[in-house]
């Protein structure tokens, strides 16, 4: 067994969407009525109480409420998630990261008057594009200047601390259009950007469409010069890229993220939410209602794994070499009790002889060349253990 320190991470999960973008597989439904967000909201807590009564939280320093569209929440469905958590997770840092996601054309004054009474201080705001076709093309319900609008509002209200999310390789995207869209979004002056790379996944509109011959993709070629240049633009006006997808001036990286990318343990609550504790490791059950019902009756896992160690030390790398700062010797040393040389050195040298990865004086970390194929990095770790 590894040691694993008590989460201080919790992560909220709000199935909802007013409707289904082409290539979202997420955990998210477009319900019809209220009643069944209501019946959710309740479940929730019911779930964050049986949840600390099982590991009673330290000081909790980040909180992520995702989705779905937690912004399709009506003002009163937030405040009973809001106090949900602060009669459950009321042992808060001072310096608390609290997030919610939002979609451009879910959110308004109310809502954001009832995020920040409920202590939310971080907006991650998916735009996508800021291309009027491409925005329709993958089945996003807002306009251009609903991103523009919710920036403002969210300012106005208090919200200095904006995140937005953005993505490239659309169906029929070229060159330019990315150039525009980074234009865009970096004239918004905000302290941090996610940008990520279309995946096609099954069981998405996207996906049928692929099968079919019927979606134009960019070519790899043109996919890997986009993200060279959004790396050069973000560089240029002061962005430090942290991590593969997720850029930030100073100070401003995301702090619930680092918690996954540092392989730390998390509370996951929420249909088909993930669970990292004790070494052990949760998925929830996903279905809506499905989650309601289990909650009446207890914790509503669909599945909970022992992690064992060999894959919590694979996870370690996977997820640490996703950072820019690379790993560190001394973390693996904190959470696994002894040095990595023996498991994964020779990794290690191959990847560098490769000039994939590149020592640092903690540890190892992606050069220039690795960013471009971080998942054949990445890859490299997975059975790394028994490959030896
Ligand atoms: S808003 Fe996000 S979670 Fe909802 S359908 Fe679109 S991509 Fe999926």
């Amino acid at each position: 067994m590894f040691s694993q320190q008590g989460a201080d991470a919790l992560y909220v999960h709000i199935p909802f969407c007013p409707h289904k973008c082409f290539y979202c597989d997420f955990n998210s439904y477009v319900v019809e009525s209220e009643d069944p967000v209501w019946k959710y909201v309740y479940a929730l807590e019911r779930e964050m109480a049986l949840t600390v009564a099982q590991h009673p939280p330290a000081e909790i320093r980040t909180i992520f409420i995702g989705g779905g569209t937690p912004t399709s929440l009506s003002p009163a469905q937030m405040e009973v998630v809001f106090e949900a958590l602060h009669r459950h997770v009321p042992n808060r840092s001072a310096q608390l990261e609290m997030t919610m996601e939002a979609n451009p054309g879910t959110l308004d004054r109310a809502k954001l008057q009832a995020m920040r009474a409920g202590g939310v201080n971080r907006i991650s705001l998916g735009a996508q594009t800021f291309d009027e076709r491409l925005l329709k093309e993958i089945g996003r319900i807002h306009s251009a200047d609903d991103v523009t609008h919710s920036i403002e509002i969210a300012r106005q209200e208090g919200f200095e601390n904006l995140s937005i999310d953005l993505m490239f390789g659309l169906p029929g995207q070229t060159l330019a259009m990315v150039r525009e869209a980074v234009e865009r979004v970096l004239a918004f002056d905000l302290p941090h950007i996610s940008l990520y790379g279309l995946k096609i996944e099954e069981n998405t509109v996207f996906h049928s469409l692929y099968m079919r011959n019927q979606l134009v993709l960019p070519d790899e070629d043109t996919e890997v010069e986009m993200y060279r240049l959004i790396i050069e633009a973000m560089k240029q006006r002061g962005y430090e890229q942290y991590e593969v997808s997720n850029f930030a001036k100073p100070g401003f990286a995301s702090r619930h993220n680092m918690a996954y990318w540092q392989n730390h343990a998390y509370y996951g609550v929420g249909a088909g939410a993930h669970g990292y504790m004790n070494g052990w490791r949760h998925v929830n059950v996903k279905g809506v209602q499905a989650y309601i019902d289990a909650c009446a009756h207890g914790l509503p896992r669909l599945e909970t794994n022992e992690v064992e160690r060999k894959e919590a030390e694979e996870d370690f790398m996977m997820v640490g070499l996703r950072l820019l700062a690379g790993i560190r010797a001394q973390d693996y040393l904190a959470q696994f009790g002894e040095h990595w040389t023996a498991s994964f050195q020779t990794i290690f040298d191959e990847l560098c002889e490769k000039r994939l990865l590149e020592r640092t004086a903690s540890g190892y970390r992606l050069t220039d060349s690795g960013l471009f194929v971080g998942n054949e990095v990445f890859g490299r770790f997975v059975g790394a253990i028994s490959d030896l």
